[in-house]
């Protein structure tokens, strides 16, 4: 079964509508239809680009659009799903290598949070799957509630396998488009922050229902997009290399409501990224519907269109006094070691000078990145810095103050420290 009818033929990018430059470049990939009512009507509102890593690299670039019909915000121009899952299984940092699989506060708040939204609705002999369950804390919350049917699920085996070896909870190396190996069907399905990350939307789902009882539970987290323009972060970071969907509430029922589930809740949250940073966040529960009730309506999504324009403008205008920073790093000409070789860094080598900038190397706590090249610099571990000859740049939104912390407390590093958001040059 073609998963994704009317996606296998390569396409250009829609017209740009009031950034008309962009409206002529070559798209890579075949064209996604919308992934909440299936339409190929869109408008575009950006292209955001990446540089990219020598290996491993997801994809260099998308277009952010909105669906002409429906109104949801998606990216375009992005790869096949297979891509992701790879990505995905290899390049995974929610292995917390660094701290053993054990989460930070920031992360058990957010688990008790879902636990007490959700745990009302259910009963205590309910079989629960976590699908991208990461090393299992969620289901641990519920585990420490009394619900003893936990099965997790996640793309990496490192988590799967720290998923049993820290809470003695079973969980399985699975992509959410394998969920069909699963032999024992789930009462409540959750899958928080993962449908922001899935191209193929409606694949995905009819996986997910294919191990998920009737009468069933989905409980969903996701970014909300309508509110990208109030909880303003680094430019563009929201528009994430890793995210493919962007929702609002009305769009996650549209969705929902076309494959056959009921709303039960829809709340607006926000999520703590790190102590500094957060992201407004939906969550929601739906309700599978029993079979032959398959009546159902589109509402037209009015907001997404509006905040996704309103954060571009903001973007714009920051990434303007951030350009400015790193052109004075760049005409000082000093030895300059990068520390972070996420997507923010690789936004800024595209997007400003710093690929001019004298960088002698990258920084970076993941060891996925390490060993490896940017821009033809290497990537170094935080163990390195001690024997640096050079002055530092964080190059990060969400963890700068906590790596600030790092290389002057606990590395006691004495050089010169560059911050482009807390701190001036
Ligand atoms: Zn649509």
């Amino acid at each position: 079964m073609n998963p994704n009818p009317g996606n296998s033929k390569s396409g250009t990018s829609p017209a740009a509508g009031t950034h008309g430059a962009l409206a002529d470049v070559p798209m890579i990939y075949p064209a996604r239809n919308c992934p909440v009512c299936s339409s190929t009507g869109k408008r575009r509102l950006f292209r955001q680009s990446f540089g990219s890593l020598s290996q491993g690299s997801l994809l260099p670039g998308f277009d952010l659009v909105v669906c002409a019909d429906c109104g949801a915000g998606y990216a375009d121009d992005v790869p096949g799903q297979e891509a992701f899952d790879r990505y995905y299984a290899e390049m995974s940092k929610y292995e917390y290598s660094d701290r053993a699989g054990v989460q930070t506060e920031t992360d058990l708040s957010r688990f008790r949070e879902v636990a007490d939204l959700v745990a009302p609705h259910l009963k205590k002999d309910d079989r629960l799957l976590d699908i991208g369950c990461a090393t299992g804390g969620l289901l641990a919350e519920f585990k420490r509630r009394g619900f003893a049917s936990l099965f997790g699920v996640d793309p990496s085996a490192a988590c799967a396998k720290l998923t049993e070896k820290l809470y003695g909870i079973p969980a399985r190396a699975l992509s959410i488009s394998t969920l069909n190996q699963l032999n024992k069907p789930a009462d409540v399905a959750f899958l928080t922050g993962v449908l922001e990350h899935v191209r193929d939307v409606d694949a995905s789902l009819d996986s997910v229902k294919s191990c998920l009882s009737e009468g069933g539970h989905i409980y969903f987290e996701v970014p909300d997009a309508t509110r990208y323009d109030h909880h303003f972060s680094a430019p563009f970071q929201l528009l994430s290399m890793e995210h493919v969907n962007y929702f609002s509430p009305t769009s996650l029922n549209n969705l929902m409501a076309r494959h056959g589930f009921s709303v039960v809740f829809t709340k607006r949250l926000i999520r703590h990224l790190s102590p500094q940073a957060i992201e407004p966040a939906i969550g929601a529960l739906y309700r599978r519907d029993s079979a032959g009730k398959n009546s159902f309506q589109i509402g037209r999504d009015d907001e997404t269109e509006r905040a996704l324009e309103q954060y571009i403008q903001q973007s714009r205008d920051l990434e303007e006094k951030i350009q400015e920073k790193i052109a004075a790093l760049v005409e000082a000409a000093k030895p300059l070691a990068v520390w972070g070789a996420g997507t923010h860094t690789l936004r800024l080598l595209e997007t400003s000078r710093l690929s001019q900038a004298r960088i002698v190397c990258f920084i970076d706590s993941n060891v996925h990145y390490q060993g490896k090249t940017l821009a033809g610099v290497p990537v170094v571990a935080p163990s390195a810095v001690p024997n640096l000859a050079a002055e530092i740049l964080i190059s990060s939104q969400t963890a700068e103050h906590e790596i600030f912390q790092v290389i002057t407390e606990k590395l006691r590093w004495p050089g010169v420290v560059h911050r482009l958001y807390g701190g001036s040059i």
